[in-house]
């Protein structure tokens, strides 16, 4: 976890940024405000390193302004919890988590995502998020139905335990967001 000292109190604007968002935020965000500041996982850290708008990215290296941070095991239990109970967690990998329980643990953060199951989760958890592409419009939750004979299922199931037919995944719309 980074501390913060006694520059960074003044309103610093903390972008959490997906792998898959990295080329967007460098050509639609306004960059130039240096009080913005992208986090990536630090598990992402080698992949970013193939990183195409490089010239941008190393500018922002020089201000101290991109930074790799690691959630804490709260934000990451906190996280899962959720991702469980709207039955994204399928969809989630170790990144997509981090990224979510990173903006957790910072105050003022928004997320940066094309993911869906990345912004249902942070729907629910009440974090903000931006995306370039494809935005959900509510908040969802995940159930599998038995294309057969109708049978609901709460947690993944690839075919119906009932009677064995292909299910699919569909979702209850929560609330507006
Ligand atoms: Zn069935």
């Amino acid at each position: 976890m980074i501390s913060m000292n006694e520059e960074d109190s003044k309103e610093k604007k903390y972008f959490i940024i997906d792998s898959t968002a990295v080329i967007h935020v460098m050509s639609k965000e306004n960059l130039s405000d240096k009080s913005t500041m992208l986090i990536f996982p630090e598990i992402l850290k080698n992949e970013m390193q193939s990183f195409q708008a490089e010239t941008i990215f190393e500018a922002l290296k020089t201000d101290n302004r991109i930074m790799f941070a690691e959630p804490t095991t709260h934000s990451i239990k906190k996280a899962t919890s959720v991702a469980k109970k709207t039955n994204d967690i399928s969809s989630l990998s170790e990144p997509d988590l981090q990224i979510i329980a990173i903006a957790l643990d910072f105050p003022n953060s928004t997320v940066i995502s094309d993911d869906n199951a990345i912004q249902n989760v942070c729907s629910h958890l009440e974090i903000p998020f931006k995306s370039y592409s494809f935005r959900i419009k509510t908040a969802r939750e995940y159930f599998w139905k038995c294309t057969v004979c109708n049978q609901k299922y709460k947690s993944k199931q690839d075919t119906c335990i009932e009677c064995g037919s292909p299910t699919k995944r569909l979702f209850v719309k929560k609330s507006s967001l």
